[in-house]
């Protein structure tokens, strides 16, 4: 398991003495990066230092809100040489604005935090943003550049819902700290429900809020581990499935270099995915492959298609796992032969198989396919959108045009009457009536419903 720790004040006196052990206690501990924020210039240069002397140390640069007043434009020119002149600085950060104390006076912040957001965008570089208190000027001043993709983090969120989502709107990520796993953190908590967990990243801000077991002590990176469990149970997903999804957005985010490898056997919870394709016979209009290959934090983006003897070589321990499915970013029946093969082996190790599919099966072999799946597919889940067949093509975009629709159908009928189960997944924009209607359409041919929110696959 690969974490990633995305902010931790590494060039502190709490780490003074002992630098060396915490972080490799980290690597231990499966933080393969970190990342130390500058909050002035001398702590920029300090984190640049440790960046330079741990291979999993990365800095960021910048001047905290609580120091704008002090900060000149001198400052500014010296911390942009820093940034660009260290190939260990990945970002700007940590900069922002914070009413709460107000150390600095809130046009001296302000002020402050347009030049850095600048050197940012100048830069290329992803910013690492604080708020306290100052939600109205703090949206405000990250919308001045509408035309700009603003990538980054907002660390120790500590905000409203409205200010959440505003932020998520920016396609920022979101990141808490320990107190998330405080007792009494159930705000913190209700928070982080708002964020879809593929906009979630870790960090410790250590050495302050040592999550629990170790509330009160001095924090670590090697921590962030304990924030794990907590994510797992509000987004339903395993810890595995909470460390790679936020290793992927901060490897995404930060750059930092972490290769992903394309996943044609991926866990996610219990069940057990098979990517066979990427080709599809259908351009439906919400596929979330025209926007991203990564699901949960797996890049299904194939290099090649893979054989049934590779599959099989890549599915380890079945029983593990509660279903195999074939599934991936594209249409699995495209490869019927490797799919069956692969399927008869899973059956005969006594596992349980499911397909998911866009029902097209017997027009891309020219005859029913139903039969060859029987036995060794336990059941089917197809995509069905519409209605009608007209309906079907304008939101799907089939090659086979309007005869995708009625042989959608045929297919339900045919698995249900060779003893597969088949459930009928639709998309919950559709509204009632549709939604509705399509039941309508396919209860009498053996199968259930499933309504499924759009964009969330995995
Ligand atoms: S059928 Fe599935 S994989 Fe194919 S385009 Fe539609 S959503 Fe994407």
């Amino acid at each position: 398991m690969k974490l990633i720790d995305t902010h931790c004040h590494l060039d502190l006196e709490q780490f003074r003495e002992d630098l060396g052990e915490v972080v490799e206690n980290a690597g231990k501990s499966g933080v393969e990066k970190i990342i130390a924020p500058g909050i002035d210039l001398e702590s920029s240069s300090r984190v640049i230092d440790i960046a330079n002397s741990f291979e999993r140390v990365h800095a960021a640069v910048g001047i905290h809100p609580h120091g704008a007043d002090k900060a000149g434009e001198e400052d500014l020119v010296y911390l942009r040489r820093m940034a660009s002149e260290n190939e260990k600085v990945v970002a700007v950060g940590e900069i922002g604005l914070d009413y709460y104390r107000k150390n600095s006076s809130v046009e001296g912040q302000k002020r402050i935090f347009r030049e850095l957001l600048k050197m940012s965008r100048e830069l290329s570089l992803p910013v690492i943003l604080h708020n306290r208190d100052a939600d109205e000027d703090f949206i405000s001043i990250l919308r001045e550049n509408p035309g700009y993709a603003l990538k980054g983090v907002v660390h120790c969120f500590s905000g409203t819902k409205e200010l959440l989502r505003e932020l998520l709107s920016l396609d920022l990520f979101i990141s808490f700290t320990g107190v998330i796993t405080f007792k009494g953190a159930d705000k913190v908590r209700e928070l982080a429900k708002e964020v879809p967990p593929e906009r979630i990243l870790l960090e410790t801000d250590a050495p302050y809020m040592a999550p629990a077991p170790h509330r009160g002590k001095r924090n670590e990176p090697a921590f962030v581990r304990y924030l794990l469990g907590v994510y797992s149970d509000i987004y339903g997903l395993s810890e595995e499935d909470i460390a790679r999804i936020t290793t992927h957005g901060a490897n995404a985010v930060f750059s930092l270099g972490i290769e992903e490898k394309a996943a044609i056997v991926y866990p996610i919870r219990d069940s057990l995915y098979i990517n066979l394709t990427n080709r599809c016979t259908n351009r439906c209009s919400f596929c979330t492959k025209f926007i991203s290959y990564n699901v949960k934090g797996h890049d299904l983006k194939l290099d090649h298609e893979p054989t049934a003897n590779e599959v099989i070589s890549e599915l380890g321990e079945i029983n593990d796992y509660k279903e195999v499915v074939f599934c991936g970013l594209g249409e699995p029946t495209l490869r019927l032969g490797v799919l069956k093969k692969v399927a008869e082996y899973v059956k005969s190790r006594g596992g349980y198989v499911r397909l998911n599919t866009n029902g097209e099966g017997a027009l891309i072999e020219k005859r029913p396919i139903a039969g060859d799946l029987a036995g060794i597919v336990d059941s089917v889940s197809v995509s069905l959108n519409a209605t009608t067949p007209k309906e079907y093509q304008h939101m799907c975009r089939s090659v086979y045009g309007r005869k995708a629709y009625g042989a959608i159908l045929d297919f339900i009928r045919d698995c249900t009457a060779n003893g597969i189960g088949v459930e009928v997944t639709c998309l919950d924009f559709l509204g009632e009536e549709t939604i509705s209607e399509i039941r309508r359409e396919i209860e009498p041919l053996g199968a259930s419903l499933r309504i499924r929110k759009l964009n969330i696959v995995g």
